[in-house]
Order: structure tokens, then C-alpha cells, then sequence
């Protein structure tokens, strides 16, 4: 039998409120975590697109290619008894007076949780610009899928993880693509030269012409004019330069702000303000793992962080979030996973051929511990990574350097 105090902390979560601000992967997934782990309080989602909550990746995949005609999650947010409004954003939150500022007035909370994602960044000058779009949501996929049927020639600009799969998506609908990147690599802020190299030789490969080096300097309609003069006919113009956290409407709130923007959460994903949490593309957090604190704008941190938010807020086993990021893409044919995080400073120890159809590239710390790998079509060494690098483990570079090798037999 419950004892009496149980009973009393029971009623008071059945009479607490939460409200979550943002319903893409992280929003639900919060709301629905909350259920799950048996929240009994009232969750309230509010989210600023008129659309039926849906996943992101497949608006570079399936739904860019028509091939899916949706991506709405399969959550029966009634049956959850989650109070769901669409196509309302949030203007300001008052912590001091726990209330929110929506179009219909203000909302009160008990517990409030920022997931606002993020938004794609623009191209200056380029905004208002017939013919240049941004893939970030259903409108912006459901824009782009006619200019792909209609073969247009497209520049895409950035060689990032979006550009390499919108680059993917319009050759395989037969679209001449030109792919611009001011560095002088893809992936530049993400691969070192060595590991980029391979996956520069994808673009050609499909067709797609991959320009590194290469500056925007405006956009006109139908062209896209180099800062070194080249001017390159362009039906269409996809940008897809990155993405900053979507928190602007937070400012005056107290909430503190990373100079990229993310709210800055604790390890409990607690924000500077009490009764406020924040989670997916718009927090940063301190990984204990990694000794700094990280901004990940990938699907898993969506899925994972909701968790960990939704076992603070009840209290009762509180988490420290403090994941191995992990990521996939698929590109150009293949499957590609990352899973850790490195900096410059770790070794890099390859598996297998980079020029054949699947390889890997491990990262190890001074001490050789595996702390990254990027695997392209080779999900076991990924799978079996992503548990090494999550046991601190310390691999024999030897071995591990042998794609026979399974990476879990390599360890020290
Ligand atoms: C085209 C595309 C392809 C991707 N492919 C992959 C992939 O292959 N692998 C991978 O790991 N990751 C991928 N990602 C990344 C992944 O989808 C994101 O990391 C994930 O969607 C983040 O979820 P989120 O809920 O934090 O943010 P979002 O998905 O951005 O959701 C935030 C929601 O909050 C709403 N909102 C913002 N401000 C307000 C406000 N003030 N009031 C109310 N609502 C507001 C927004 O409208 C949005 O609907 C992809 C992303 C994109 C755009």
C-alpha cells in the first residue's frame, strides 16, 4: 500500500503542470516520456507549425523525393492525455510569474520545457530572393519537391550533412546540381582533411559538381555570383549553411544564452531559471564524458535528452544527461554513422579503405581510449564503437587499424 506521504507527493503531481514549448522530436518526445515514466500531472505541448507533430529526417529522404508523403509521428497524443496546440508561438516566458505569452494570452506553468529546435541560417541578402529556399520543415520540403520534378538546374550552397543530402536527393531526380562550399572541403567544421577527402570523391561520383573554395557573393534570380566572379545558372538555390538554436524568444526572459545561443542547461537539463528545462537542438549541456559542454543538433540527442528531462521533472531517480552523441546520413548510397565527439587533438586510426565501399575511422584519446568513429556501411563497427566509447575503453590501435578485427576484440 502506498504510505501517506506517497500519496500526498501523488496528488500534488496531479495537480502540477507542465508545459512544453516546441512540438518537434524533442517536444514530444518529452510529453510523451513524461506518460511513459508515469507522470500524472497535466502536459500541455504547444508548438508554433499548423502541422501534426513530425520527423525531421526524412524531409531530406523520402519526403523530399516523394517517395513518403509524410513524416507525423505515430503518438496518439489524446490517448496520452496531452493537450496539443498547433500553430501558436510562444512570444516570452515570465519565470517569475511561471506564465508563457501566446497569441491567446498567457499560459501558467508548474514546469516549463524549452524545445524550440533550431532554425536554418540565411544566406544575407539572399532572404527574399525568388527561387532560394531552406530545408528545415514540412513547408520547406513541400516547396522543394516540385522544383525537383521539374529537373531544374540547382546550386546548393554548403557541403554540410543537409547539403550532401538534398545533393543526394535532386541527382537521383535527375536535377544537374553544383554544390558550393567556401571551405576547402565538405564537413568542413566537423571532418578533418584526411577523413573529408574520401567523401568529397561522393559528389562527383553522382554526378553532382562539388566547388570548395567558393565564396557566395549574392544571389540574383537565377544566378548565384561567386566572389570570384563565376556566375552559375541556378533554377533554384537551396542554402544549407547550418542551423542556430531558435531561442530568441527567450531574451529578457533570465534564461541564460550561450554565445551560439543554446540555452545553457545544467546536467540535469535545468535551465538557469527555476522550473525550467531545456532539451534537443536549442540546449547546450556539460558532458562530463567529453570535459566541455555540447551543442548537438542530431535526431538521438531529440530522443534521449526528453528522457532524462522527463525523470527530473518527477523527481524521483533524477539523470545526468550525458550521452554519446550519435548521428546518421544517408548520402549519395550510402549509410553513413557517427557516433562520440573529437576534437583535433585525437589520433585517427582507419579501417579499411576509404576509397572502397565501407570503412571506418576510429578517433582515440592520448590515452587510447575510443572517444569517436565515423562508420560508412559498416553498422557493426558502429554499434559495437558506440559501446566502447560509452565504457571508457582503450583500444590496441593495431587491431583495431584491422577491418577483420571486430572493434569489441580490439579493446586493451
Ligand atoms: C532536413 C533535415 C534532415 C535531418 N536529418 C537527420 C539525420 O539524418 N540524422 C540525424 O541524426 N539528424 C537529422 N536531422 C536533425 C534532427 O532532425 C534534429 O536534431 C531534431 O529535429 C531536433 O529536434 P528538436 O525538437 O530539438 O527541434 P525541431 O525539430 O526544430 O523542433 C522544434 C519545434 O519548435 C517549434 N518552435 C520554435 N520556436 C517556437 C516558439 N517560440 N513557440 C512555439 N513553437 C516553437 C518549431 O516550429 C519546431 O516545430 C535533420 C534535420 C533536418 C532539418
Amino acid at each position: 500500500m502506498p504510505s501517506y506521504s506517497d500519496r500526498v507527493s501523488d496528488q500534488r503531481q496531479a495537480e502540477r503542470r507542465v508545459v512544453i514549448v516546441g512540438a518537434g522530436m524533442a517536444g514530444v518526445q518529452t510529453a510523451v516520456a513524461l506518460r511513459e515514466q508515469g507522470w500524472t500531472g497535466s502536459v500541455t505541448l504547444i508548438g508554433a507549425e499548423p502541422h501534426q507533430p513530425y520527423d525531421r529526417p526524412p524531409l531530406s529522404k523520402a519526403v523530399l523525393l516523394g517517395t513518403a508523403e509524410g513524416s507525423a509521428f505515430d503518438v496518439d497524443f489524446e490517448a496520452l492525455g496531452i493537450e496539443l496546440h498547433l500553430g501558436r508561438e510562444v512570444t516570452g516566458v515570465r519565470p517569475g510569474a511561471h506564465e508563457i505569452d501566446t497569441p491567446s494570452g498567457p499560459v501558467p506553468y508548474d514546469v516549463l520545457v524549452v524545445a524550440t529546435g533550431a532554425l536554418p541560417i540565411t544566406l544575407p541578402g539572399s532572404e527574399d530572393v525568388q527561387g532560394v529556399h531552406l530545408l528545415r520543415t514540412l513547408d520547406d520540403a513541400a516547396r522543394l519537391r516540385p522544383v525537383l520534378d521539374r529537373k531544374h538546374d540547382i546550386v546548393v550552397v554548403g557541403a554540410g550533412w543537409i547539403g550532401a543530402e538534398f545533393a543526394t536527393a535532386a541527382r537521383e531526380a535527375g536535377c544537374a546540381v553544383t554544390v558550393v562550399e567556401a571551405a576547402d572541403r565538405p564537413l568542413a567544421g566537423t571532418m578533418p582533411a584526411e577523413v573529408a577527402a574520401p567523401m568529397a570523391a561522393w559528389y562527383a561520383e553522382s554526378g553532382a559538381e562539388l566547388l570548395t573554395g567558393a565564396r557566395v557573393a549574392r544571389i540574383e534570380p537565377g544566378t548565384v555570383v561567386l566572389a570570384d566572379g563565376r556566375r552559375l545558372a541556378a533554377g533554384a538555390v537551396v542554402v544549407g549553411i547550418g542551423a542556430r538554436p531558435a531561442t530568441a524568444w527567450l531574451a529578457g526572459s533570465g534564461i541564460a544564452l550561450g554565445p551560439d545561443g543554446s540555452v545553457t542547461a545544467d546536467s540535469r537539463l535545468r535551465t538557469s531559471q527555476p522550473d525550467v528545462y531545456a532539451v534537443g537542438d536549442c540546449a547546450s549541456f556539460p558532458s562530463a564524458r567529453y570535459g566541455e559542454r555540447l551543442l548537438v543538433h542530431h535526431w538521438d540527442n531529440a530522443l534521449q535528452g526528453p528522457r532524462a528531462v522527463a525523470a527530473n521533472i518527477i523527481g524521483e531517480t533524477p539523470q545526468d544527461y550525458d550521452p554519446v552523441p550519435y548521428f546518421w546520413s544517408e548520402q549519395f548510397g550510402r549509410f553513413v554513422q557517427y557516433a562520440g565527439h573529437h576534437t583535433g587533438a585525437a589520433t585517427t586510426v582507419w579501417r579499411g579503405d576509404p576509397v572502397g565501399a565501407a570503412w571506418s575511422v576510429c578517433w582515440l584519446s592520448s590515452e587510447g581510449r575510443l572517444v569517436a568513429l565515423l562508420t560508412v556501411a559498416r553498422p557493426r563497427d558502429l554499434a559495437q564503437g558506440r559501446r566502447l566509447i560509452a565504457s571508457g575503453a582503450r583500444l590496441d590501435p593495431e587491431r583495431a587499424a584491422d577491418p577483420s578485427v571486430p572493434l569489441k576484440s580490439a579493446t586493451l
